[in-house]
């Protein structure tokens, strides 16, 4: 992590002018200058805060990408520690970061799909690369809850939690609770309806609402059709959209520059919006949970080992900017533009097998998430006394695993889904208020978990097709 200075005198100068100065306005509370309304006092507060963070990043140090993203995210703890509520206004630029890389996913995804199926020319290949994602897909995800599970079973997060603690979690998120119940409600669907859902009535509006599966069952099936036409008229439409394919990765490259910026904001305003407190009563809750997931993500560095011989540390290395940005975004599905460009630029995953791999992955792989659903379910199990047998465990599992298929990778998502867990075995609903108050930052670790396990799926389809290029 080389950390170099490089800049001149009056660039330190301006620089601590800045800092200072965004300092002492962060400090002051929006209506504290008369002559200034409070929406220029945040625009120049935010201002010299950018400028400062431009001058460290840009200016003052030589750093690395993913150091200047953990400095970004080290400095944006203490922002929104230290500036609490009044730093929330950065976000906008913790959005934009956010919108300019989910900008690029439905185009990516189509284009690389259509593309990379297009050029397989092998319907038997396609299978069999299908078949391994899929297995490693449904492994994973069992494995991972299993985890969960043992882990609460060990550790007993939700017994001994006190009467008023539990009173007073109800009465802060029960409102919140409710309106996510209802949100699951509407989100529930048979396992058939799943199923059918997947084929689109109407493609184009699948591109649109951003329908993860129905866009890609539908590039699949083009891509197909595309290698049954005759070639003259086939190679015109593939060189089109692996054209569109490389422009789009282009744009990541871009984006991914002013990860700090984004990231700066966006864990400031996370920990300015999170009460401290809070965390304390649920302590227990959520250190199995983060060990749970810190665990599984260790393991998968070995697992990539066994099957590709891939050292750990080449793995890590070359998703590192996508955990980073996994981490500050808590959705999977913005990543996704970043995880496809590390995958195939960093580790040498062929541009075919990433391109299936990881937008199947983003939409049906959520190991993190299937994990905090183990640990959290026993949780709120512990907590009203409910008793949970082999079966009732089992069964969490299963349901675990399933519903994770076809629920988008967004932010907050894993905890509508947790509905469903939970109603299978019959644990009750309102409980889901319990484990709100942290619920973001443990979605901020189970989304690191999601798209390191896709990154290792496609790693190990990768080398097991004989398409994984030997990196330097
Ligand atoms: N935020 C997670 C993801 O995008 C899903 C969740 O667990 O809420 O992967």
């Amino acid at each position: 992590m080389a950390i170099k200075l490089t800049a001149s005198l009056p660039t330190i100068v301006l620089f601590v002018v800045s800092a200072v100065l965004s300092i002492f306005l962060y400090t002051q509370p929006a209506d504290s200058f008369s002559w200034l309304t409070p929406g220029v006092m945040q625009l120049i507060r935010a201002g010299a805060m950018l400028i400062a963070l431009y001058l460290l990043f840009e200016r003052l140090f030589k750093m690395e990408l993913h150091t200047k993203i953990l400095v970004a995210m080290l400095l944006g703890a203490l922002a929104g520690f230290v500036f609490q509520n009044n730093i929330v206004e950065m976000k906008p630029v913790g959005t934009a970061f956010i919108r300019l890389i989910q900008m690029i996913v439905v185009p990516l995804v189509f284009a690389s799909l259509l593309a990379g199926t297009a050029s397989l020319g092998d319907i038997g290949k396609m299978k069999r690369i299908g078949t391994k994602t899929l297995v490693y897909y449904l492994a994973s995800t069992a494995f991972a809850i299993t985890v969960g599970l043992v882990l609460a079973n060990i550790f007993q997060p939700g017994s001994g939690m006190s009467p008023d603690v539990q009173a007073k979690l109800m009465e802060n998120y029960q409102k919140v609770a409710h309106q996510k119940l209802s949100a699951a409600q509407q989100t529930e669907t048979s396992p058939v309806n799943t199923f059918l859902n997947i084929i689109p009535k109407n493609p184009f509006e699948a591109l649109s609402g951003a329908s993860m599966l129905q866009i890609i069952f539908f590039s699949i099936v083009t891509g197909i059709a595309l290698t049954l036409i005759p070639g003259e008229k086939a190679q015109p439409v593939i060189d089109f959209f692996d054209g569109i394919f490389e422009a789009m990765i282009k744009i990541v490259v871009q984006v991914i520059k002013i990860a700090p910026y984004g990231v700066f904001a966006l864990i400031a305003d996370a920990v300015g919006n999170f009460g401290l407190e809070i965390l304390a009563s649920l302590l227990k809750y959520t250190l199995v949970t983060t060990a749970g997931l810190l665990l599984v993500t260790f393991l998968y560095p070995f697992v990539v080992k066994l099957f590709s011989g891939m050292s750990p540390g080449a793995f890590l290395r070359g998703i590192r900017d996508a955990q980073l940005v996994a981490f500050s975004t808590s959705s999977s599905g913005a990543t996704l533009p970043v995880t496809m460009e590390c995958c195939e630029d960093k580790l040498g995953v062929s541009n075919e097998i990433c391109s299936f791999v990881l937008p199947l992955g983003a939409t049906v792989n959520m190991d993190g998430t299937a994990l905090y659903q183990g640990v959290a379910a026993v949780f709120i199990a512990q907590v009203y006394g409910v008793p949970l047998d082999l079966t009732a465990q089992l069964t969490i599992v299963l349901t675990a695993t399933l519903a994770s298929i076809g629920t988008a990778a967004a932010p907050g998502v894993g905890i509508l889904m947790l509905v469903i867990v939970l109603k299978q075995v019959g644990i009750p609903l309102e409980g889901i208020a319990l484990i709100l108050a942290v619920d973001r930052i443990l979605d901020m670790f189970r989304t690191t978990v999601n798209v390191t396990s896709d990154a290792t799926a496609s790693v190990i389809v990768a080398a097991t097709e004989g398409q994984l290029k030997k990196m330097e």
